[in-house]
Formats: C-alpha cells, sequence, structure tokens
C-alpha cells in the first residue's frame, strides 16, 4: 500500500466505524459507511408491480391502483418509494435517523437517480415541529431533499410548509388514529398557486402523513403533489 493509502486508510478509521453492521465485514465505502458498499449495492427494490398511487405491492397482475386508493383517492397523485422499509435500508435510515449518521442522507438520496421522477416546480421536505428539530438536531427529510435538489435541479424550499401541530410518534398509533392526529398538523405559508410539488420523506408507513402535506398545499393552491420516499412499510 502506497503511504498515501496509509494515511487514507488510517483516516478512514478514525472517521468512521469499521465494520459493516449488516455483514460484520470491514466498511469498505466512504459514502455508505459503516455499510459497505456490497450490502449497499444489495439494496432491494420495491416489485414492479405496485399501486400507481401509494406505491403499495399489488398481489394481482393486471390492476393499477390497490383498493384503498380506488375507495378514496388521496391527495396525492403518486408516490415514489425506492424500497421496501427493511434490510439494508432499515438500517440506512435508523443509522441516518436515530443515531445522526447525516452523511447517509445523500447516498440515500442518489439511489432516486435510476427512478423516473414527474416534473415538479419545488421540492419540499415533510416538516418537523421546532420542538422535534430542536430534539433531533436536523430534518432527516430535508436532508435527503437538498441531494435530490441538487442532481434534480428542481429548487428546493424548506419552508413552503409547516409543522404548525405536535403530533404523537405515529409508530405508536393505529390506522384512524394516524389520520385523526395529524388533522391540520401542516400548513402551507405561502402561496404556491400552481405549482407542481414533490414532497420528500424518509419513510411512508400508512401515507397518512404524506396525504396531510399534499392536503396543506392543494388547499394553498397547488396544481398537484407527488411524494418520493426512500422507503415503504409494506405488510408482509
Ligand atoms: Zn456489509
Ligand atoms: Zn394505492
Amino acid at each position: 500500500m502506497s503511504s498515501l493509502g496509509r494515511v487514507l486508510e488510517g483516516a478512514l478509521g478514525i472517521f468512521f466505524p469499521a465494520w459493516c453492521p449488516i455483514c460484520a465485514k470491514p466498511s469498505d465505502r466512504l459514502d455508505t459507511s459503516p455499510i459497505c458498499g456490497a450490502c449497499w449495492a444489495n439494496m432491494s427494490r420495491l416489485p414492479a408491480n405496485v399501486c400507481q398511487i401509494c406505491a403499495k405491492p399489488l398481489e394481482v397482475e393486471g390492476i393499477s391502483k390497490c383498493g384503498n386508493c380506488y375507495a378514496e383517492k388521496p391527495f396525492y397523485s403518486t408516490i415514489r418509494a425506492y424500497t421496501k422499509f427493511s434490510d439494508v435500508m432499515k438500517e440506512a435510515i435508523h443509522l441516518f435517523k436515530f443515531s445522526g449518521v447525516r452523511r447517509l442522507a445523500r447516498p440515500i438520496a442518489e439511489l432516486f437517480k435510476e427512478v423516473e421522477i414527474p416534473e415538479a416546480d419545488l421540492i419540499v421536505p415533510v416538516p418537523l415541529t421546532k420542538k422535534r428539530l430542536t430534539e433531533r438536531g436536523f430534518n432527516q427529510s430535508l436532508l435527503i431533499a437538498k441531494t435530490l435538489s441538487d442532481f434534480t435541479k428542481i429548487p428546493l424550499s424548506y419552508d413552503t410548509l409547516l409543522k404548525v401541530k405536535e403530533t404523537p410518534h405515529q409508530t405508536t398509533l393505529k390506522g384512524t388514529q394516524r389520520i385523526n392526529s395529524l388533522k391540520n398538523a401542516f400548513a402551507s405559508t405561502v402561496s404556491v398557486k400552481g405549482k407542481r410539488i414533490a414532497v420528500v420523506d424518509d419513510v411512508m408507513t400508512t401515507g397518512a402523513t404524506l396525504n396531510e402535506c399534499a392536503r396543506a398545499l392543494i388547499k394553498a393552491g397547488a396544481h398537484s403533489v407527488f411524494g418520493i420516499v426512500a422507503a415503504r412499510t409494506v405488510l408482509e
């Protein structure tokens, strides 16, 4: 190994943990570390046959929408979800969101270079309340949205949509409780008249959060709203 190589290896050992939490082999990719390059490359995708609106995998061939979206059309027009909230992505999001490994925002967002994203005038992250932002120190959706904006060249706005009401952790609530707790939780502070808006989140569980964001933006005059999420919960 060259002396530069040794210096770099030493520096990398200091700045990121040496072992991949998935395969326990040495971490060998800086931007995704501690997740190694092989595990990152193994990230699965959602199946091709998903609901054209909410991205739920469909069990029946030849249909385009799931039963929920047939029964009640959401305020968002479609969701682009990269993968299921499991395996490598689940580990990445846990490291990113709860252990503060913020550098993972970039490789997570860059996965969308492989995804066809509808045309949009504005990228908006799902906001946190001031209280939650202070607790966490950063908005994970904003970090993903920044990178998406960088490579798609769609302008980013972090103050178009605000979260104005504190809500319980969504994971602690059941379906209808989620929807009720989110009522009027988001508000658009500026006119978005005629704009096509991409709302970015890290994980979509039921879609209730994205739907409430879309409702607020449509109410403020948006032409249309769609969602971009790194991972979607899929019940097995
Ligand atoms: Zn690995
Ligand atoms: Zn659906």
